[in-house]
């Protein structure tokens, strides 16, 4: 397959052909950063996890060059940062047993540009030759730009493609700001109890990114378990982790609808909900 970029990779973890392990795939997610697929969408990597019959592609969209690097890596440059975050994500593939694992190796700013379509044109590639039942991205609210960027384009090219090249649903999730405050009713949660020691190994494995004291893996695990716990004030816990996604898949199904107005709605049920607990008990 050929991406925009020469320098993008495509990685197989079982040795299939990539037409063959592309095709294969049931749930994709396109994240910003080495590490976010890990961090967001650990509910749909374990759905698939030794099955036959479901299949989990990753695509990282940016190059990992401008990475923050402390101990063992203080001293390495910008492409050394970007060689091993993108070993890492492969080891992560390889653990996780995806079907596949793109790294599309664009500079963050390119993504940061609204302007710049070359990433929408490899995620619509993508989309067709993997036709996914599930696509999961970066949530709206989040607060790192280049995240709200891969967002905004995963929505354009989904709208590029027909009703019946579209996937069944599309679900924006937590890295850089968590969705715990949404009203439940707009809460669509992943539960992550199964397979805890593999959702360590999936997060740990980045160590370039939690060496400096980061500690990615242990707050990724702790966030899964407060959500489990502080999901619902009454009854005991259902589960013994917990992921939250906003569902963007209206977006996709009207093209006319508005990306930034479309998270508002969500701000604006949190503010009433808030807004009309105090009202009640005041
Ligand atoms: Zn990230």
């Amino acid at each position: 397959m050929k991406f925009n970029l020469d320098t993008a990779e495509l990685f197989v973890p079982d040795g299939l052909s990539a037409a063959q392990a592309l095709a294969r795939t049931t749930h994709l997610c396109f994240a910003a950063h080495q590490d976010d697929i890990e961090i967001m969408a650990a509910e749909p990597i374990l759905k698939c996890f030794q099955r036959k019959d479901l299949w989990f592609t990753g695509v990282v969209v940016t190059d990992g060059r401008g990475s923050p690097r402390d101990d063992l890596y203080k001293d390495y440059t910008d492409e050394d940062m970007r060689v091993v975050r993108f070993i890492e994500q492969k080891k992560a593939a390889f653990v996780g047993e995806y079907a596949a694992q793109i790294l599309l190796d664009y500079p963050s700013k390119a993504i940061k540009d609204g302007s710049n379509k070359q990433a929408v044109e490899d995620i619509v590639k993508l989309l067709k030759a993997t036709r996914p039942q599930v696509v999961y991205t970066h949530n709206l609210a989040d607060k790192h730009d280049t995240h709200v960027g891969v967002a905004l384009k995963v929505i354009e090219a989904v709208r590029q493609l027909t009703k019946e090249e579209q996937p069944q649903q599309l679900y924006a999730c937590e890295v850089w700001r968590d969705l715990d405050w949404m009203t439940d009713n707009d809460k669509v949660s992943f539960d992550c109890s199964a397979h805890e020691n593999l959702q360590m190994a999936l997060v740990g494995v980045f160590d370039s990114q939690i060496c400096g004291g980061k500690r990615y893996d242990l707050a990724t695990m702790g966030r899964r378990k407060a959500h489990a716990t502080y999901f619902a004030s009454h009854g005991t816990d259902a589960t013994t982790g917990l992921s939250f996604g906003m569902d963007l898949t209206p977006l996709m199904a009207d093209p006319t609808k508005d990306a930034g107005a479309f998270v508002q709605e969500f701000i604006q049920r949190f503010a009433q909900e808030v807004a009309d607990r105090i009202g009640m008990l005041r």
